[in-house]
């Protein structure tokens, strides 16, 4: 007896939400973008907004959950890599000219992911368009900067394998006993293996 449901009535715009922005890059982006590119004379290519977890790795995930959100969503302004194998050479963000002190933490923070990594980062003042040899030296003042960077030690990197069974080893933490609340590296194939190593 009752009426079919009437046809919803066609909506006046079914398209997903998404449009393309104008364009990439803003116009300082842009201008800093092509004094790179000709400064690199085909030694490397610029790659504009790199996410920092396209770039970096976080060793050791299962301890250091809380770095992921120091890196997550953020990028880099460009990154310079050697053309054959795409490996990162250098960072660059844009700075401003200006008002140094309001993003100190920030920046001192890529500066030590960077450095620590083992790959200069180099600070550029925005401008309108750039002077070539200004660029040079700015590079070369972040390659100075990196070399003199003591290297971290990789070998503290990586989870330690099981002394008893060779089997990679899982942090873990001391229910009771005298070293409760304690961490320690465990087998992963405990309680089977009873390899047990003390965090360092
Ligand atoms: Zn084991």
């Amino acid at each position: 007896m009752a009426d079919p449901m009437p046809a919803p009535p066609p909506k006046s715009d079914d398209r997903l939400p998404y449009r393309l922005r104008g364009q990439l890059l803003s116009s300082p982006e842009l201008a800093l973008f092509r004094a790179l590119t000709k400064m690199s004379e085909g030694r490397y290519v610029v790659c504009p907004k790199v996410a920092l977890n396209d770039i970096f790795m976080i060793v050791r995930p299962n301890e250091n959950v809380h770095y992921f959100n120091k890196i997550f969503r953020k990028h880099v302004d460009f990154l310079l890599c050697e053309p054959q194998s795409m490996k990162p050479a250098f960072g660059v963000e844009m700075v401003k000219p200006i008002a140094k002190s309001e993003t100190r933490t920030a920046d001192q923070f890529m500066e030590d992911l960077f450095l620590e990594a083992g790959i200069p980062l180099v600070h550029v003042p925005s401008a309108a368009n750039y002077v070539l040899s200004d660029l040079v030296n700015l590079f070369q003042l972040a390659l100075t900067k990196s070399n003199a960077r003591p290297r971290v030690d990789s070998a503290a990197d990586s989870v330690p394998m099981c002394p008893v069974c060779g089997r990679m080893m899982v942090l873990r933490i001391h229910r009771d006993g005298p070293q409760k609340g304690k961490e320690y590296y465990g087998c992963m194939d405990n309680p089977r293996c009873p390899g047990v190593v003390p965090l360092r």
